[in-house]
């Protein structure tokens, strides 16, 4: 079986080589297409910082194994680690936290053990890095979230769940907030739900969780989010475990999957043979399993945890009274202890059955497919205007061009109604959203629209604007705080 490797840059070959020879001692039995990807391939010119062989080969082959890398900065490239997880569609970001014995934190000294897998969505949110200046003063990142997006990573997260028999799963979000974006999330979170009914579903909010997390980690089991906010947990339940030195990382998509440890390059410690290759390792053991390798995953896991419970550790972490050892030694150390058994946590052998893990061919792309809309009409606009006016003077100007379509429902300024009630408190920058709806539900045309535009392009720019759509009696946007 092959699979792709990209070595990374800073830290990246170092922690690399090391877990490939400790994969090499146990005869794992795979082969290793190396792929040019990372900071020296961005400097070349390739702006996606990956050549185009490097992408074939990884699409030929189905799996990549990488290092971290490097995102050259101001140079306006994209980071290659989230091109790749985009280009692939690795929608499902998984991230297992688990007490390692040895590694010292305040929870394995009180005897709390964690054992978290974090599912984080993986393509979409503010992730999808659409970003404009509407004013000198005002950037906007628009945030999509969808549902066949959310429903492919609930779906793989619950069958994850299923799987691992885990005691409960649980949907963290905003949607108090963010009622429409996180409120569909956790609309497709119960809809899945329902398929897997012995497994206990239910959600929490994300800010309540990251309190519970360092009060109760324990309580938690599966815990699945949209992007950005399952950055931020995941990187929480480093700490939890012992650091980013302990953080793997699994990007699956349905073609293409990516393993890669969580931390960055470290350019701090790069070159000198003292990174921690364990994160790296532990993505390998996903990876493993991934492939079907199962008993050389359990086989070496076993090692590492025996290590790490003998107290041998590299530089980041562990007893500081006891010499570290460099990233060599510390590899050769778990290769001396295949065959052992730790004292806790030790992996079951469970013989190897080798999976095929070629891409599938894409014929046509089933995300398009989506539920038909009954009943959907246009009953307004909102427009988003630039203006260093004041309210009063801003809602005059809209009503002389809302003409006999239009109604000037309110005026809002980030998101707080300013007109035509509001408090003189509120607080205003020069881009308001200026609320026109249908008189009498008339039903617009998008030409309406356009009408609406021109004419209120004559007192204002409008770098944007939204439709505002009913489908049925549901209200497909939403509210003004104070409307
Ligand atoms: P970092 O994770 O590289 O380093 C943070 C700190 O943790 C440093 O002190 C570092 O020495 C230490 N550290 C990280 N990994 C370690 C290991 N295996 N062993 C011992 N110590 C370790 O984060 P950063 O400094 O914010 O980022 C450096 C570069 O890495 C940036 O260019 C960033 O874009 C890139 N990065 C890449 C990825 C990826 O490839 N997936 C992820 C994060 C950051």
């Amino acid at each position: 079986m092959k699979i792709a490797v990209a070595k990374g840059d800073g830290i990246g070959p170092e922690i690399m080589s090391a877990v490939l020879k400790i994969f090499d001692a146990n005869k794992v039995p795979l082969e290793y297409e190396m792929v040019d990807m990372g900071k020296w391939v961005f400097d070349k010119g390739f702006s996606n910082g990956m050549t185009p062989e490097a992408q074939q080969t990884i699409e030929r082959l189905g799996v990549l194994f990488k290092g971290p890398m490097e995102t050259p900065k101001g140079k306006g490239v994209k980071s290659v680690n989230v091109t790749a997880r985009k280009t692939w569609n690795t929608y499902a970001n998984k991230r297992v936290f688990q007490t390692l014995h040895g590694v010292d934190t305040v929870f394995s000294k009180a005897g709390i053990p964690i054992d978290i897998t974090v599912v984080r969505e993986n393509i979409e949110d503010t992730y999808g890095g659409i970003e404009h200046m509407l004013t000198q003063d005002v950037a906007l990142s628009r945030r999509f979230i969808t549902r066949p997006g959310s429903l492919q990573v609930i779906r793989y997260a619950f069958e994850m769940a299923r799987q691992k028999k885990a005691r409960r799963i649980t949907c963290s979000h905003k949607a108090n907030i963010m009622k429409i974006t996180d409120g569909l999330f956790l609309d497709c979170f119960y809809e899945v739900a329902k398929e897997y009914p012995e497994l206990k579903a239910d959600d929490v909010i994300v800010d309540d969780l990251c309190m519970k997390l360092v009060t109760r980690p324990d309580t938690f089991d599966v815990v699945v989010l949209t992007n950005l906010q399952g950055d931020i947990v995941s990187d929480l339940c480093a700490g939890l475990v012992g650091g980013l030195g302990f953080a793997p990382s699994a990007n699956i998509g349905d073609h293409i999957c990516i393993f890669e440890a969580v931390h960055g390059t470290a350019p701090d410690i790069a070159g000198k043979n003292i990174a921690n290759p364990t994160a790296l390792l532990l993505s390998g053991f996903a990876m493993l399993r991934h492939l079907g390798l199962t008993e050389n995953a359990a086989v070496i896991e076993n090692a590492l945890l025996y290590t790490l419970e003998q107290g041998v550790h590299t530089g980041d972490f562990g007893d500081k009274s006891k010499p570290s050892l460099n990233t060599t030694e510390f590899a050769d150390a778990i290769i001396s202890n295949f065959g052992k058994t730790p004292q806790l946590n030790a992996k079951q052998l469970i013989p190897n059955k080798p999976g095929t893990p070629t891409p599938l061919k894409l014929e046509r792309n089933t995300m398009l497919v989506t539920k038909e809309v009954e009943n959907e009409k246009i009953i307004g606009v909102d427009m988003f205007i630039e203006s260093n006016e004041q309210p009063d003077a801003i809602a005059k100007k809209c009503q002389r061009h809302a003409g006999v379509k239009f109604n000037l429902i309110n005026i809002s300024n980030r998101g707080t109604q300013v007109w035509p009630t509001g408090s003189v408190y509120t607080n205003l920058v020069n881009q308001y959203n200026v609320r026109f709806e249908s008189i009498d539900t008339y039903p617009l045309n998008q030409q309406d629209v356009i009408g609406l535009y021109v004419s209120l392009s004559g007192d204002f720019k409008i770098p944007s604007l939204e439709l505002l759509n009913m489908w049925g009696d549901k209200k497909s946007y939403s509210s003004a705080a104070g409307q």
